[in-house]
């Protein structure tokens, strides 16, 4: 799965399963793949992924593919069936695919502003982002209302059990950050139908709007530094690094008494220059203080500025995922325990394996069956 989401995947027929995220907020250009019984989201219109030595042929009638490697079969996957909601439209004639797509294989994520404050000037916009593209390009609508997303998620819940919620969000404002069109979007949400949410925004200028998230029915929440290094984090995303890690230690520190420990994550994306040691040890920082840290391989998304920029290779990938889900193991914080959200869900990276094979393997030690 590491080296899979780390050099793509070459497609016969790029109609095969559901279709895939082109464009958008945060990690896109994958689609998704099941492996092994777990949902993977692995490149396929990155540029890299035009020479992977992975590709998959049309799936057969079962819904089944044979994955190879230069050549050589090396396993069967599926890949994702395009959900049903994807038929919907709304009264006013918005399909629903344009107000929140199918993430994973239970997943119902939306960005419900798809404007940014950071994006207005692609010398300021996060150097990763294609969140302006998608919009360009007619696949989504600028904003959802809640009432919109309330019927959507609905659907999505009752058509094709959709068991959790991603709401992202483009930054509106230099105050609440996105906090307060989240509570408007989760509350409608909530009323229509009971399904866990994560919100994901920059952290806000006050603290007290992490409790009006939770009142609004967020139940997780994501800020996500993505950089850690300070001169990196000016150069890939000169706005967004307006708001100095300081905020986030801070802001980590009042969510997580609001939302609880293991409640509040944030997103780091491998391979943009940060080092194994200096990821590992903000890792650990992280995690001491209650915050998940769902560490994702970069992937070049292309018609941003990044788009040329090397995806990490799969060693330095296990480099950082091994220990990582050793420490998180250790700490007892398990994605299974995150009620929603992009941690949850794992997708976008195979962090989880790591997690659950560390977790394995100090269950058989404390039963003092390990191989000595
Ligand atoms: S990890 Fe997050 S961004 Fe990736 S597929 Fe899952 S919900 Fe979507």
């Amino acid at each position: 799965m590491t080296e899979l989401q780390s050099l793509g995947l070459r497609l016969s027929d790029h109609r095969a399963g559901a279709p895939s995220r082109r464009g958008g907020a945060g990690p896109s250009d994958h689609k998704a793949l099941v492996v092994d019984g777990t949902t993977v989201m692995v490149p396929v219109h990155t540029h890299g992924a035009y020479d992977s030595p992975f590709r998959a042929e049309v799936p057969g009638a079962d819904g089944n593919t044979v994955l190879t490697r230069d050549g050589k079969p090396v396993a069967i996957v599926r890949f994702a069936r395009p959900p049903r909601f994807y038929a919907l439209q709304t009264g006013d004639g918005v399909p629903y695919w344009q107000i929140a797509t199918l993430h994973g294989s239970d997943v119902l994520a939306t960005t419900v502003l798809q404007t940014c404050i950071r994006y207005e000037s692609r010398k300021r916009a996060c150097q990763f982002c294609a969140i302006g593209q998608s919009l360009a390009a007619g696949r989504t609508i600028a904003h959802k209302t809640p009432a919109q997303l309330a019927e959507v998620a609905r659907s999505a819940v009752e058509l094709d059990g959709v068991r959790h919620m991603v709401m992202t969000t483009g930054t509106p404002n230099k105050t609440d950050r996105g906090a307060a069109v989240l509570c408007d979007s989760a509350q409608a949400v909530k009323a229509a139908v009971e399904l866990p949410i994560q919100g994901q925004c920059e952290p806000p200028d006050d603290d007290r709007w992490f409790q009006r998230m939770k009142d609004a029915g967020i139940d997780s929440l994501g800020m996500h530094l993505e950089v850690l290094d300070p001169l990196l984090r000016a150069r890939i995303l000169p706005g967004k690094a307006d708001v100095p890690l300081e905020r986030y230690r801070s802001a980590f520190d009042a969510a997580v008494a609001v939302f609880g420990r293991g409640q509040v994550s944030t997103y780091l994306l491998a391979g943009l220059g940060d080092t194994t040691a200096a990821l590992l040890s903000e890792c650990e920082r992280l995690i001491a203080q209650g915050v998940y840290p769902f560490v994702v391989p970069f992937v070049p998304i292309s018609g941003t500025p990044l788009e040329d920029h090397p995806a990490p290779a799969a060693d330095f990938m296990r480099a950082v995922l091994a220990p990582l889900g050793a420490m998180l193991a250790r700490a007892g914080m398990r994605s299974t325990d995150i009620k929603a959200g992009c941690g949850r869900c794992g997708a976008c990276s195979s962090l989880a394996s790591f997690e659950r094979s560390a977790g394995a393997q100090s269950t058989v030690a404390l039963q003092g069956l390990a191989p000595r």
